[in-house]
């Protein structure tokens, strides 16, 4: 059934029991307490028409559920009040009824039960019904109860403000009812959007794949969504208008805001938790509570441990691999002379030269893994106040001296400002060290390396720079790698000592290089108190 129908349907019904209380209010009373009766003509009629009203409300409402046109059937109803009525203010004197204002009650109804429109067509039955009825009288057709015979313009003039009373209240409750039920309908269409917005919402809550709450500024919980369930194990009933952490003392309330992580004990289970909780705001940017997001992150920090595993294998397995490789070869060349040596037959300055060659070998072997070593258990730096020009020195020194040095190389300072630092003062040496002997490595036909530092109040900066043979552009990145190198007797290890020690002392170490040009290292180490 339509909305319009149903409320047809209310209306009929308000106006069968409407009727029956009025009958009984009004006409009954009038009937027990006989007042008037001595001037109603025909007061024994009166008692028909009560029980013929009762009979009719009877009928209607048997018909009331098995009549489908429910609109002539309120106006078949609304007829025959009229008639009642004309015949109800007949009974009781006419035009000296008390009763005229019966006809005013059945236009009101017709209004709100059915329209305007209905309205106006009682107010014209009635004015005609009336009309008629009052002009019997006055031609005497009909008997008068006072006896008294009334002038020509007294009956008009009643007509008169009946009929007038009779449109004014068909166009006032006209007017009401279409106003309240334009009002109705406005209130439904809002209603009905506000549920669609309502369910909407709703809606895109629950089918979030991440976990959803608000809270009141008391913690106290008003939404969880369904993946929220399905993360912490917790069942909306059960936490719903309660305190959060009550229910999930994994969230603590007060809530921290900001982003964190956590773990949770789901049905025995651990589960790591990502979560996001934040101020919920109205319109006027007033706090009205909290909204928390959060993520099951398990899997994925499982997976990333996993990663982690395979990748310190793999890196394991390329260094075992390079390892061997750097030893096997001095191993190699070790056995080669040792081998040569057994036989008797080599003249005397021979066998000097191979053993030469055995332990240079054996001093190489001893250097890769003195490296490796200092690459793979770095120990912890002890740190110290120290002038790094001094340590500088020392390091060009030596480089001055070593045997890669032919004699060509220019070794020359720019120095400036005051280089006192917080380091190890064993690991720096080991760095300019590492720097300085790659410089002159990279010069075999000679060069320049000079090495400058400047200072300020907040960082020192070692710079080392050679004109020899540069690095390639795509070995650049690799240079830190430990066991990168491109020399034949190299480790490799070198620059990654470097690096990792700058690290530990929370500097920076960066190049810059032209093949055929030069390379410049530079060191920047921060002048904090305490630390580096
Ligand atoms: P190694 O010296 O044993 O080769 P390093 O880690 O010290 O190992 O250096 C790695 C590689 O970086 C070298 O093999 C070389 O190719 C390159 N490299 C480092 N320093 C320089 C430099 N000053 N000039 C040119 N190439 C350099
Ligand atoms: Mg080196």
């Amino acid at each position: 059934m339509s909305e319009d129908a149903a409320t047809l349907k209310l209306n009929i019904k308000a106006l069968i029991v409407f009727r029956a209380v009025f009958v009984t209010l009004l006409l009954g009373s009038s009937f027990l307490l006989k007042a008037g009766y001595e001037k109603f003509p025909y007061a024994h009629a009166l008692s028909y028409l009560i029980i013929s009203l009762y009979a009719l409300t009877i009928v209607y409402s048997l018909l009331f559920e098995r009549i489908k046109n429910l609109v002539s059937f309120a106006y078949t109803q609304l007829v025959l009040d009229v008639i009642l009525s004309i015949i109800l203010i007949f009974i009781t004197g006419g035009i000296d009824s008390w009763f005229s204002f019966t006809l005013v009650l059945t236009v009101i109804s017709s209004s709100i039960v059915l329209n305007k429109r209905a309205g106006y067509i009682i107010a014209t039955l009635s004015s005609i019904l009336y009309g008629v009825l009052i002009n019997l009288q006055f031609h005497s057709l009909l008997p008068l109860s006072s006896g008294g015979i009334a002038e020509m313009k007294d009956y008009l003039y009643n007509i008169f403000i009946h009929i007038v009373s009779f449109y004014l209240t068909a166009y006032l409750s006209g007017y009401l009812s279409s106003r309240l039920e334009k009002t109705t309908q406005k209130l439904e269409e809002k209603d009905s959007s506000l549920r669609d917005l309502e369910f909407f919402n709703k809606e895109v809550i629950e089918s979030l794949p991440g976990g959803l709450f608000t809270t009141d500024i008391y913690g106290k919980v008003l939404i969880f969504n369904r993946a929220a369930e399905k993360i912490t194990g917790v069942q909306k009933d059960s936490i719903m208008g309660r305190r959060i952490d009550e229910a999930l003392p994994f969230f603590e309330f007060p809530f921290v805001v900001g982003r964190r992580e956590k773990t949770i004990k789901v049905y025995g289970a651990q589960k790591v938790i990502g979560f996001t909780i934040s101020a919920l705001r109205d319109i006027s940017e007033k706090d009205t509570g909290f909204i928390g997001i959060f993520q099951d992150l398990t899997q994925l920090k499982r997976l990333e441990a996993e990663m982690k595993q395979k990748e310190k294998w793999a890196a394991i397995g390329e260094l075992s691999a390079n390892i061997s490789h750097e030893i096997r070869n001095p191993l190699a060349s070790l056995k080669g002379s040792i081998e040569i040596l057994k036989e008797d037959t080599i003249p005397h300055s021979k066998r000097r030269k191979l053993m030469d060659i055995a332990l240079k070998e054996m001093e190489r072997l001893n250097g890769i893994i003195t490296d490796f070593l200092t690459y793979s258990r770095p120990t912890a730096p002890e740190f110290k106040r120290v002038e790094l020009h001094g340590i500088l020195d020392e390091t060009l020194e030596i480089l001055r001296n070593i045997e890669q040095n032919k004699g060509n190389i220019s070794i020359k300072k720019d120095y400036s400002g005051n280089l006192e630092v917080n380091v190890d003062p064993l690991k720096m040496r080991q760095v300019f060290w590492n720097l300085g002997l790659n410089a002159v490595e990279a010069m075999p036909e000679g060069g320049e390396l000079i090495v400058s530092t400047i200072s300020s109040d907040s960082a020192v900066e070692i710079t080392f720079k050679d004109s020899g043979t540069g690095i390639k552009e795509k070995d650049i990145e690799k240079i830190f790698y430990p066991f990168f190198t491109t020399k034949e007797h190299g480790t490799g290890l070198g620059l990654a000592i470097a690096y990792r020690i700058i690290e530990e002392h929370e500097g920076m170490l960066h190049v810059n290089s032209s093949p055929g040009v030069g390379t410049i290292f530079k060191v920047i180490l921060l002048k904090t108190d305490g630390k580096p």
